[in-house]
C-alpha cells in the first residue's frame, strides 16, 4: 500500500522551501524592529480552551476542530493561535509586566475544512498579538505593522479596511436592530444563521453559504444595518484610530458589513487586501479582543491582534529561485576534496564535493547546476599547491592558492 500524505495536508519540499525562509525572515526582521517578541505554544490545547476562548458559535469550533481523547481528555489541534498565546500569558503571570506585551508567532493550524484551492487542513499562520493597551495607538501600531510586514515581503497593492464592532453595551441595539432586518427571511437562511440568530446574530452576517449572501443582498441588509451605533467611549476610540492611521499614511475604507469570523473581537476589527497578481485576495484580519482575557480566567485585559495565512502569502509573492553553493569542489581525489570543503565551510562559504568521484565533466556538470564556483582540484593542482577556479558563469578560469581564495 502507498501511504500519501492527508488530504488538505502538503509537503513542503527543499525547492518551495526559499519562500517559506524568506518569509520567515521578514517576520523576524519586521516584528523585532517594532519590539515584538516570538513565542511558541503548543500545538495541541485543552479542547475547552477554543471552546470558549474562540466561541461556540463559530464554525471553527462547531465543525472543524481536530478533537482527539487521551487518557481522559479532551485534546485539540490549534485552529488558530489568539487563545493559545492569551493562555500563556496568563498561566506565565506575563501580566506582572508592565505593558504592553507584544507577541508574534508562526505555526501550522488545523481546521476541518473542505480543502480548495489555497485552503488546506494543515496550514500556517503569522501573527502578533499587543495585549494590555487600551489606547488606539496599540491598534494603530499593528495595522501598520501588517501593513510593513507584507510590504516587506512584495505586496503593495493594499487596501485597509476597518470597522468598529463596539463594546457589548453598544453592540445590544445593533443586534436587535439586525435581528429585525433578519427576521422576515430568518426560514429561508442556512441551519447555521438560524442558530446564530439567537446567540451570536452578528456571526450571521459572515455566513459563508451562497444563497445567505445571496438573501443579505437581496434584501439590502448592509443598507438596513447600517452600522453599529457606538456608544461615546467606543466613537471616540474609532475616530481616534482613523487619526492615528492618516498620521501614518495608511489609506483605509470603512465597511460597516465586516464583522470578521470570531466571537471575541470588540471595537476595531480589520481586514487588509492585496491586488497583487490582479485578483484581490484578503491576506490579514484582525481586531481588538479586550473580553478574551478576562473569558479564559485572566484579569480583564485589552488587547489587539491579527493573523495572516501563510500558503495564501506564499501564492502571492514570486517563486524565490534556490540558492546556489558558493564552491563545488571538483576532484578525482576524495581524501584531497572532503578536507578542502570542509575548510571553505569553516571559513564560511557554503561548499560540496562529488561523493561518487565521478568524471570531472559529469563533476562540473554537476557544479554547474548547483553553484556560483567550481574549484578543480586535479593532480597538478595538489602536487604544486594551488587551486584552479572556475567561475561557472562566465566560464573564465584563473589558478590561485587556498589563501588568496579566502580572502
Ligand atoms: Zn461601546
Ligand atoms: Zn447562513
Amino acid at each position: 500500500m502507498n501511504i500519501k500524505a492527508q488530504k488538505g495536508t502538503k509537503d513542503i519540499l527543499p525547492e518551495e522551501i526559499e519562500n517559506w525562509h524568506f518569509i520567515q525572515k521578514a517576520a523576524e526582521e519586521v516584528f523585532t524592529k517594532a519590539n515584538f517578541k516570538e513565542i511558541r505554544t503548543p500545538i495541541f490545547e485543552d479542547t475547552s480552551l477554543f471552546e470558549r476562548g474562540v466561541g461556540d458559535t463559530t464554525d471553527i469550533v462547531n465543525k472543524e476542530m481536530y478533537t482527539f481523547e487521551k487518557s481522559d481528555r479532551s485534546l485539540t489541534l490549534r485552529p488558530e493561535n489568539t487563545a493559545g498565546v492569551v493562555r500563556a500569558y496568563i498561566e506565565h503571570n506575563m501580566f506582572r509586566q508592565s505593558p504592553p506585551l507584544k507577541l508574534w508567532y508562526f505555526g501550522p493550524m488545523f481546521r476541518y475544512e473542505r480543502p480548495q484551492a489555497g485552503r488546506q487542513r494543515q496550514f500556517h499562520q503569522v501573527g502578533v498579538e499587543m495585549i494590555g493597551i487600551q489606547d488606539a495607538s496599540a491598534d494603530a501600531e499593528c495595522i501598520k505593522l501588517a501593513v510593513d510586514f507584507l510590504k516587506s515581503v512584495g505586496l503593495n497593492d493594499l487596501l485597509v479596511e476597518i470597522n468598529s464592532l463596539g463594546c457589548s453595551e453598544c453592540r445590544k441595539e445593533y443586534k436587535e436592530g439586525l435581528k429585525q432586518a433578519i427576521k422576515p427571511f430568518l426560514n429561508d437562511l442556512c441551519e447555521d444563521c438560524k442558530s446564530r440568530f439567537e446567540k451570536n446574530p452578528l456571526r450571521i452576517l459572515d455566513c459563508k453559504n451562497e444563497s445567505c449572501n445571496k438573501l443579505f443582498e437581496e434584501n439590502n441588509l448592509k443598507e438596513k444595518v447600517s452600522g453599529i451605533k457606538l456608544c461615546p467611549e467606543c466613537a471616540q476610540h474609532y475616530t481616534k484610530l482613523k487619526e492615528y492611521l492618516d498620521i501614518l499614511n495608511i489609506k483605509y475604507k470603512e465597511n460597516t458589513f465586516l464583522v470578521r469570523g470570531l466571537d471575541y473581537y470588540t471595537k476595531t476589527v480589520f481586514e487588509i487586501k492585496s491586488n497583487n497578481l490582479g485578483a484581490q485576495n484578503a491576506v490579514c484580519g484582525g481586531g481588538r479582543y479586550d473580553g478574551l482575557v478576562e473569558l479564559l480566567g485572566g484579569q480583564s485585559t485589552p488587547a489587539i491582534g491579527w493573523a495572516m495565512g501563510v500558503e495564501r502569502l506564499n501564492s502571492l509573492i514570486p517563486q524565490i529561485e534556490e540558492k546556489k553553493l558558493d564552491y563545488f569542489v571538483v576532484s578525482d581525489n576524495q581524501p584531497e576534496a572532503i578536507k578542502l570543503t570542509s575548510k571553505l565551510r569553516e571559513h564560511g562559504f557554503s561548499a560540496e564535493f562529488d561523493y561518487n568521484t565521478r568524471k570531472f565533466t559529469k563533476q562540473l556538470e554537476k557544479a554547474s547546476k548547483s553553484a556560483s564556483y567550481a574549484i578543480i582540484l586535479g593532480e597538478d593542482e595538489i602536487n604544486n599547491n594551488y587551486l584552479t577556479l572556475k567561475d561557472l558563469n562566465t566560464s573564465e578560469q584563473k589558478k590561485l592558492k587556498f589563501e588568496d581564495l579566502i580572502k
